[in-house]
């Protein structure tokens, strides 16, 4: 049996992420900070277990990594995926707001990461960081949101270089635009237009679309592969025009 935790999981791509690791027969847990929506969504999953962790808080995320090996026993992979996005140029991003994009998109990779590592070493384990094509290209209005995850690309390879010796693989992943609940507050009926003019194969990516690559990267078809960015993008990255 093999174990994944999932933070971000009460929906979006951390939800279908859950759902696929589930078809290849993996436990999941799946955490997140909003509960009602959490506990909903692990009821419905038979193989998981929901587990309420805020991200960004030190004390929580070692309460969270606890419960995962007293549920399982182990973990294989971790999918730090839970994220928060809000647009705004630098003299509109105030300090709060700076703080809260870091604090969950970047200080959460770090201390679910480091938490989680000693149960990964011992499995040889996988970690997959979902980034952002906003973190490749910058544009007019993320000083914090691309910010935050230009630093998880860094981060990535940096862990990937220190845990290589342990046999514990890092990658990360950058999806273009989702239609989920954090991009309906974020993508304006411009920045939609924009994403669509700038997409070499003219759609939005699904859900799906990004858990199938989260999943392969865990999987044993990817066991020589660590450090790498992959943008699940629709092309848009290649494409060269600039990010809306
Ligand atoms: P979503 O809002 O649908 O889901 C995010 C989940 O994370 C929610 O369930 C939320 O409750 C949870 N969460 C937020 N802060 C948390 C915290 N501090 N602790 C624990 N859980 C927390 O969003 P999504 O689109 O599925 O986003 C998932 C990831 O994909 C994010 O990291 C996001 O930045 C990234 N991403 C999304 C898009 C997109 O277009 N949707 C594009 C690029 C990258």
């Amino acid at each position: 049996m093999k174990v994944a935790i999932v933070t971000g999981a009460a929906r979006g791509i951390g939800l279908a992420t859950t759902k696929l690791f589930l078809e290849d027969s993996w436990r999941v847990a799946m955490v997140d900070c909003d509960d009602e929506e959490l506990q909903k969504a692990s009821n419905a999953l038979p193989g998981t277990v929901p587990i309420y962790c805020d991200v960004s808080k030190p004390d929580m995320v070692q309460e969270m990594v606890s419960r995962v090996l007293d549920a399982f026993g182990r973990i294989d992979a971790l999918i730090n995926n839970a994220g928060v996005a809000m647009f705004t140029p630098l003299e509109k991003t105030d300090f709060d707001t700076w703080r809260t994009i870091m604090a969950t998109n970047l200080d959460g990779v770090f201390l679910c990461t480091q938490t989680a590592i000693p149960a990964l070493k011992e499995s040889r384990g996988a970690v997959v960081n979902i980034a952002s094509i906003s973190g490749l290209r910058a544009s007019t209005l993320r000083v914090a949101y691309g910010t935050s995850k230009a630093a998880v690309i860094h981060l990535t390879k940096q862990l990937a270089v220190e845990l290589g010796d342990y046999g514990v693989r890092v990658n990360c992943v950058s999806p273009g635009p989702v239609k989920t609940k954090l991009a309906e507050a974020v993508h304006s009926p411009e920045i939609i237009k924009a994403y669509y003019d700038g997409i070499p194969l003219n759609r939005s990516a699904t859900e799906q679309d990004i858990a199938e690559t989260v999943v392969f990267l865990c999987s044993t078809k990817a066991s020589y592969i660590t450090g790498q960015m992959i943008a699940v993008d629709g092309g848009f990255d290649a494409s060269g025009i600039g990010l809306p």
